[in-house]
């Protein structure tokens, strides 16, 4: 019966089969079905078979993506389903493989599947009570949770906040960029808040709300290793992105606390306001934490929000046995935490978290027919609308997998890292650039002689001869890499950094994230393998370096 239904579908454009399609399920053999069926039973192994490793150009797969007409014709969803098989699965990236360590994106775990679908057949929307009513309190208390983690508040402080109308410990958004922007924004709007016959920023507008208060301008302070989702909250808040100042970094990819004083002071001298001080838990390009409290006495000192952008490392807070690592981060005023990275929940997990449950007054929105006044809706204080209910997911995933589960990928995952950075110091042609705090670490291919030559330059103080070795060891770092990810067996990413042991000049280095809990060793030590042989095939510059480096 289900079977005789399957192939109409819409491709007969009755109303009958229109109505089909929102209520008759796909046949277990029609092609969907036996879709759905492998992805569920093997997820892992439907993404090897169907994800080929092709080296076809993107500019080439663009060729099947050229048409801006909208089909006249409608298709046999199997029809379709061969065609997304073909065009589109065939060429995405497989995420998901444990040798793929190049990215924040890994694997899920497996439960993940299952209650995605049932989050999305649920299809609830957080923006109001009214289209998703207990996934609203639900919402509530895994951000509870979450501020719990970061500001271990007492029993009765959550009783109090958790379920109020009026007050927020945080917001779900998209991720750490809406995370971040939604900071400064309350962080702005507290600033330049009504006063006397100001109106406040959020009426009156910034030029005027810097006339009333009388500063030349705003800026952010944050190291050099800001992730550039900083810049566009300061283009979107009306600061512009000139007025995100970068603080140096010590040789460990710490901000430079000395710097950052004196720049407070040399801008609080000019009549410039710091809007937020922002401390980064976990850098994006090298993994690496700020002096949290060190920042949090400048930030009191100079009277200015403390924002941490903790949006890959927060997960660290589930480890008690690295959770120090973070130690001042209960002192900020606001903290990003991405649930899609170090959680393992699917994209679209992102989170802010306020210390004080009632700073999110001054970015309250309103409207009649949503979000009144007084309502629980979650969409007065969000920056976006219409939200999905994955906060379901991060739900769940606390329950399933629990603070010691979590304690236990984020150690193996930080142990994997130093015993990666171990092979790497180890192995004569590789040279460790930033070792792992977190499970990020960054290094390239150096074949011995040339590192000889590159530290022998070093003592002599030759800083030319080392920037123009740098400088042919990057082409070779990013032949290397491009081969790597074409060949399509493993992936590292790559970045440009600066390096102090090489006058802050900036190198091209891999960049590796140890966080699927599927990496093994043997995987690790096969990259390492992979590149030394991608190395050799480099006709340019790999027998230009050695040649270089024997001269002397
Ligand atoms: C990933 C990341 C962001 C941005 O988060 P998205 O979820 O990609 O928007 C911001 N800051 C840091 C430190 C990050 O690692």
């Amino acid at each position: 019966m289900i079977k005789m239904t399957t192939p109409k579908r819409i491709a007969e454009a009755t109303s009958e089969s229109l109505h089909r399609i929102f209520t008759t399920a796909e046949a277990p053999d029609s092609t969907l079905g036996r879709i759905e069926q492998e992805v569920s039973q093997n997820l892992a192994g439907f993404l090897n078979d169907h994800i080929v490793a092709s080296k076809n150009a993107l500019s080439d797969i663009e060729q099947d993506f050229i048409s801006a007409q909208i089909p006249e014709k409608p298709q046999f969803v199997s029809d379709h389903m061969h065609h997304l098989l073909d065009k589109l699965v065939a060429h995405s990236v497989h995420t998901a493989s444990p040798s793929f360590i190049g990215h924040m994106t890994s694997a899920l775990p497996a439960f993940i599947l299952p209650l995605s679908k049932l989050m999305v057949g649920l299809n609830q929307n957080l923006v109001k009570v009214e289209t998703s009513k207990a996934f609203t309190p639900l919402e509530r208390q895994v951000l509870g949770m979450m501020h719990n983690l970061v500001y271990q508040g007492d029993d009765d402080f959550y009783q109090q906040w958790l379920h109020s109308a009026n007050h927020s410990l945080g917001a779900f958004c998209s991720g750490g960029t809406v995370a971040n922007i939604t900071a400064l924004w309350v962080a702005r709007n507290k600033l330049l808040k009504a006063d006397g016959d100001f109106s406040g920023i959020t009426r009156a507008g910034l030029f005027a709300a810097l006339q009333h208060y009388g500063y030349k301008g705003l800026v952010i302070l944050v190291s050099e290793r800001g992730h550039y989702s900083l810049k566009k909250s300061a283009d979107i808040l009306g600061i512009g992105q000139d007025s995100v100042i970068a603080i140096p970094t010590d040789e460990y990819n710490k901000i430079d606390c000395q710097k950052l004083a004196q720049k407070c002071q040399q801008l609080t001298e000019q009549n410039i306001k710091v809007l937020a001080i922002v401390g980064i838990a976990g850098t994006t390009e090298t993994g690496n934490i700020d002096p949290l409290n060190e920042m949090a006495d400048i930030a009191e000192q100079y009277q200015c929000h403390f924002h941490v952008d903790a949006a890959w490392g927060g997960a660290t807070l589930l480890s008690n046995k690295h959770r120090y690592l973070l130690n001042g981060v209960e002192r900020a005023d606001s903290v990003t935490i991405d649930a899609h990275k170090q959680m393992y929940v699917p994209m679209g997990a992102g989170l802010i978290l306020f210390k004080n449950p009632s700073a999110v007054v001054d970015i309250e929105h309103h409207a009649e027919y949503i979000v009144r006044k007084g309502s629980k809706d979650l969409g007065s204080h969000t920056l976006e609308g219409s939200r999905s209910g994955v906060a379901m997911l991060v739900y769940a995933s606390l329950h399933i997998i629990s603070r010691p589960g979590y304690e236990m990928l984020i150690n193996q995952a930080i142990e994997k890292a130093e015993y990666f950075a171990d092979i790497i110091s180890c192995h004569e042609s590789f040279e460790l650039i930033t070792k792992p705090e977190l499970c990020l670490l960054t290094y390239r291919y150096v074949p011995k002689t040339v590192q000889i030559f590159l530290a022998k330059a070093g003592v002599n103080g030759d800083s030319k001869t080392q920037d123009e070795i740098n400088l042919l060891i990057g082409q070779l770092t990013k032949f290397i890499q491009k081969r790597q990810r074409e060949d399509g067996r493993s992936f590292v990413s790559r970045t440009r950094i600066e390096v102090a042991r090489y006058g802050g000049e900036k190198v091209i280095v891999f960049r590796v994230v140890l966080a699927n809990p599927l990496t093994s060793k043997e995987i690790l030590h096969d990259i390492l393998a992979e590149q030394c042989l991608l190395a050799q095939e480099s006709e340019l510059y790999l027998p230009q370096l050695l040649a270089l480096s024997s001269e002397q």
